[in-house]
């Protein structure tokens, strides 16, 4: 292997020369104590910065194995060096100077939620640790400036390095308590299952947001207290006893009047499917981890699903086992949601009112009378959650402020009183058999088949045409594979764009290796998944280099994106 003096002389050679010249430092390098690869080096100083990586011996680094060997402690230990990398090298962005992206540092951001990126693997059994970032090389104009580059490589980031990925030199402590608070976190996940619960929200959590774009605590919000009817108490293996609201399987109403903080609560059941960081007030609110959030999504492109559980006998004519649009409307995009969801395994729907199809959700008795069942394709979702929770085992977490009709379907009723959770069921329940005593007929329920998810798919372009497809990133809510874009705004638990730029990877390599005409949508997102267990997420980027802006995503995303790909037949 070359030597960091190697490159030290690669870089006066080509000092003042055009930029161009800089691909010459292509290559890795041994430091003092680790590895600097230079993967890829851009063409000119405006172009995306330079990908670099680090490599060091897990013997050097040294994190104590109890922090490694365990997958949930090993993301969470990953996050906390991202966040402690990418603090310092903030400190040096920039201070080489330059045109363009000189000089810039550019290291993963990660927000509330705990996930696993390409910026920082650990290999499980050595410890061995990669680090990957983006350095601007510096120039002026289109000229080298290699000693700025030299500042960058022999100083800068040596301090990053040292300082944040080896741990005689870490916080200790602090990782020590990122290491706990993980634990914890995957008790309460393995106790959800054993006690039957879709959800645990503790008390003293803060579940409203700083605002509407930024994803931090409130400050002085009203703190979680549980009703004591649903209150569990867990014993965390470090934090110690718990308690808090256990929502149990089955189906819940989340009610109250506006404001009331029930739009809040559920966002933040939404999230819980994820980990976060201390002190962002969520950290111990976790959801069933197959939780998938159903709206309704106008404009959505559907492709063979059938949703004929909920919609039947279009007056089109279109056949609602395999259906098929390019431009659904309210009720059938929310209609496809749930099969798709229920195809891609969730135990858990989270449904909130305000972002529903009214008439996918409800039908009241007026309606019904007035209009003839037989004229109306749609059977609402209220007449067949009890199947999907008792047949299915498919829990339901619904939010509704203004629709009563759910209180006779409900198992528990929560009312979110000032912010503050009460346990109506029994009110409820009774007001509930009160009013409907001496009202007309119950409607008639349109059975339903199990849906089919035997959905085969193969590209629309012809297949393996083009082997450079571009993925290109559009923030967290789009990625364009080959100029297709997929829209992505709507599929709510996406938090990053580092996972939007994961399934945007992920289709571009279904749609090279998987999407042959014969397997089906199931095995193909199944395959995507095991493939990012087994090898990780860089197992979908066939490039040279790994990308140092990846995140891993749940099958359920897998699924849902690959269910908006516009340009599958
Ligand atoms: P709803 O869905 O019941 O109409 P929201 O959940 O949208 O109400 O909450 C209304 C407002 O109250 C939001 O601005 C939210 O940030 C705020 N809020 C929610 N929960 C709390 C809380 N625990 N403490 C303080 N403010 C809160
Ligand atoms: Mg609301």
């Amino acid at each position: 292997m070359k030597r960091a003096e190697d490159l030290q002389e690669i870089l006066r050679r080509i000092d003042h020369k055009s930029y161009p010249a800089y691909k010459d430092t292509a290559g890795a390098y041994q430091f003092d104590s680790y590895v600097l690869c230079i993967n890829h080096v851009q063409g000119d100083p405006f172009a995306a910065p330079s990908k670099v990586s680090i490599h060091v011996d897990g013997k050097k680094a040294a994190f104590p194995s109890d922090m490694i060997q365990k997958k949930h402690t090993r993301i969470a230990l990953a996050d906390a060096l991202i966040r402690k990398f990418g603090k310092e090298a903030e400190a040096y962005s920039h201070r080489a100077k330059g045109s363009g992206k000189s000089g810039l540092l550019s290291v993963s951001r990660p927000g509330q939620e705990i996930l696993e990126r390409s910026a920082c693997e650990i290999a499980p059994e050595s410890g061995d640790l990669i680090f990957r970032l983006e350095i601007g090389f510096p120039a002026n104009g289109r000229t080298i400036s290699a000693r700025e580059l030299i500042r960058i490589l022999y100083e800068f980031l040596p301090a990053c390095v040292h300082s944040s990925l080896f741990y005689k030199n870490a916080d200790q402590k602090h990782l020590r308590r990122v290491r706990e608070l993980a634990e914890d976190q995957y008790y309460i996940r393995e106790q959800l299952k054993e006690r039957k619960l879709a959800a645990f929200v503790a008390d003293g959590a803060i579940l409203p947001r700083e605002s509407g774009v930024s994803d931090r605590p409130m400050k002085q919000a009203v703190s979680f207290a549980s009703p004591s009817s649903l209150a569990v108490e867990l014993c965390l293996p470090n934090a110690g006893v718990k308690k808090g609201m256990g929502i149990p399987q089955g189906i819940t109403l989340i009610v109250g009047g506006g404001y009331h903080g029930k739009s809040t609560l559920l966002k933040a059941l939404e999230r819980g499917v994820y980990n976060h960081i201390a002190g962002d007030g969520r950290e111990y609110v976790i959801t069933d981890d197959t939780a998938v959030k159903i709206r309704a999504e106008d404009g959505r492109s559907i492709q063979k699903t059938d949703i004929s559980m909920f919609i039947n006998g279009l007056p089109n004519g279109k056949n609602t086992k395999s259906f098929v649009t390019a431009d659904a409307s309210g009720s059938t995009s929310q209609a496809a949601n749930v099969i798709e969801a229920m195809e891609a395994g969730t135990r858990l729907f989270l449904i909130d009112e305000d972002t529903s199809a009214t008439n996918f959700m409800i039908r009241d008795e007026l309606m019904a009378r007035v209009v003839h069942p037989e004229m109306e394709p749609i059977t609402p979702f209220i007449d067949r959650v009890e199947e999907l929770s008792d047949h299915y085992g498919i829990s339901t977490i619904l939010v509704a402020g203004s629709c009563g009709s759910y209180f006779n379907k409900a198992d528990h009723v929560i009312q979110m009183m000032q912010y503050q959770p009460k346990d109506i069921t029994q009110l409820a329940k009774r007001e509930a058999e009160r009013f409907l005593d001496g009202s007309g007929d119950q409607p008639k329920i349109r059975p339903a088949g199990e849906p089919s998810f035997h959905r085969v798919f193969r590209t629309g372009k012809k297949a393996g045409a083009n082997d450079r497809m571009k993925v290109k990133g559009m923030g967290r809510d789009a990625v364009s594979i080959d100029r297709d874009t997929i829209e992505l705004r709507y599929v709510e638990q996406l938090t990053d764009s580092e996972q939007t730029m994961a399934l945007g990877y992920m289709v571009k390599y279904a749609k090279q290796h998987l999407f042959d005409g014969t397997k089906e949508m199931r095995e193909i997102a199944r395959s995507l998944e095991q493939l990012i267990a087994d090898k990780g997420i860089g197992a979908v980027c066939e490039g040279r280099y790994l990308p140092c802006n990846l995140a891993v995503v749940r099958v359920q995303e897998i699924f849902a994106c690959l269910n908006r790909c516009r340009t599958l037949v």
